[in-house]
């Protein structure tokens, strides 16, 4: 059998996603609405696949 050497992922560090970042996007429209948030959402982690782990040679 072979033998892998799995290792948390670094990206995600486990978590298997990338999360979300909110920002306020008052400097870009120049809006005083404190509601007026950017926000991207929680990504699968590109370097795992969504696993959460990565192997190694
Ligand atoms: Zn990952």
């Amino acid at each position: 059998m072979s033998q892998e050497n799995q290792k948390t992922c670094p990206t995600c560090m486990g978590n298997k996603i990338i999360p979300g970042v909110c920002e306020s996007s008052q400097e870009w429209t120049g809006s005083t609405n404190e509601d007026d948030m950017q926000c991207t959402p929680d990504e699968k982690c590109p370097t795992c696949d969504g696993a959460g782990f990565v192997v190694e040679d």
